[in-house]
């Protein structure tokens, strides 16, 4: 399956490229490196290390895609939004819309492959029904069918992220889906954001307006002037991203975050520090985010820690997430983080030191 071309199944050689095209690492952005995150539909937050911004590679294209329909997209982005990436004001012509509304499809599509196949076989990804869909229409230079897509101004300190959260359409008292009908795609590059709803192709699509007053970049209309409508902060990305300032349309539909993803515990990082809830789902338990760097490195440590409960819990960093082992009294969760072989660690990091072993493997 991996070994095949994620948009149009050829089992040509796989070419490595880009989640952000090499153009956004050449237009004079500052590149100092920045903790920055891609990927999460939910669950963890894939940290990507402290590179520089727009470096991350995924290998799942042929090269006639790459070099293909995929550069022509990566060549109108560059054209249209190099200067407001750069904070620059100025305008998007009707004749480019549908290029840049369908290039951000393509970006969202491809930072969604670093989620690890674990992930991805739990849902945790986009629909390849996406992949294929978007690759047929490489000719018309549009998004996918029933796609809105709006463009505004991202102020903070994050100079690239993806995010994609999975959304349904809900009608007082009908049960919730079994599955997302739509999803809402985020990108920040620089200072530009870009919010998309993209409904599954077999899911109700309802058409949403967009509070936050951003333009509408999809459909197309009348020139888009940039920057309009309320920024993006640091503060506000998370709601935003989650959709929060979409509003159905029609009076008794709500588009709302789809619930079983919503309910997945989200982790965030605090002061270097993870937190994610405890088992007893009153407390939450921290770890250094450098645990989570060097798991997807493929080094996995566990650790003892408590809640307030009190609980002892011994974890278990793995490549997706943070595994509870043992659960109990703190007598005997430190007898068995004891025997496990090795030698234990410090990790220094802002608010004190950590202690881990090194689990072999
Ligand atoms: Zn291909
Ligand atoms: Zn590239
Ligand atoms: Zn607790």
């Amino acid at each position: 399956m991996s070994d095949s071309c994620a948009f149009c199944g050829s089992i040509e050689p796989l070419t490595r490229e880009h989640v952000f095209g090499d153009w956004l690492s050449k237009i004079g952005l500052d590149l100092t490196p920045v903790r920055h995150m891609a990927g999460p539909l939910n669950g963890l937050p894939r940290h990507m290390g402290e590179q520089p911004p727009f470096r991350q590679t995924v290998k799942r294209f042929c090269a006639s895609c790459n070099n293909g329909w995929m550069s022509r997209l990566e060549h109108v982005a560059q054209r249209v939004l190099a200067p407001l990436v750069l904070g620059e004001a100025g305008r998007i012509h009707p004749d480019d819309q549908g290029a840049i509304a369908m290039w951000a499809q393509k970006t969202a599509l491809t930072a969604m492959l670093m989620s690890s196949n674990e992930q991805r076989e739990r849902g945790y990804g986009l629909p390849q029904a996406m992949y294929t869909a978007l690759y047929e229409r490489r000719d018309r230079v549009e998004p996918l069918d029933a796609s809105q897509f709006w463009i505004g101004r991202y102020e903070g300190t994050t100079r690239s992220a993806v995010r994609v959260t999975p959304m349904a359409v809900r009608v007082s008292r009908i049960p919730e889906p079994d599955r997302p009908h739509a999803y809402a795609l985020t990108l920040v590059l620089g200072q530009l954001i870009l919010h998309g709803l993209t409904f599954d192709t077999l899911a109700p699509a309802v058409e949403v307006a967009n509070v936050s007053r951003m333009p509408q970049l999809w459909p197309k209309g009348a020139p888009v002037l940039w920057p309009r409508g309320q920024t993006v902060t640091e503060e506000s990305f998370l709601r935003f991203a989650d959709g929060k300032t979409l509003r159905s349309t029609l009076d008794v539909v709500d588009v709302q975050p789809w619930t079983p993803a919503a309910q997945v515990p989200r982790s965030v990082v605090v002061n270097g520090m993870v937190r994610v809830p405890a088992l007893c789902e009153m407390h939450s338990i921290h770890y250094p985010i450098s645990l989570l760097e060097d798991a997807l490195q493929g080094i996995f440590y566990a650790f003892v820690t408590s809640c307030d409960c009190p609980v002892a819990y011994l974890m278990h960093t793995g490549s997706d997430s943070v595994n509870c082992k043992a659960a109990g009294a703190s007598e005997g969760i430190s007898a068995t983080y004891a025997d496990i072989p090795g030698d234990e660690m410090l990790i220094r990091h802002p608010a004190g030191a950590f202690f881990c072993k090194r689990l072999t493997a």
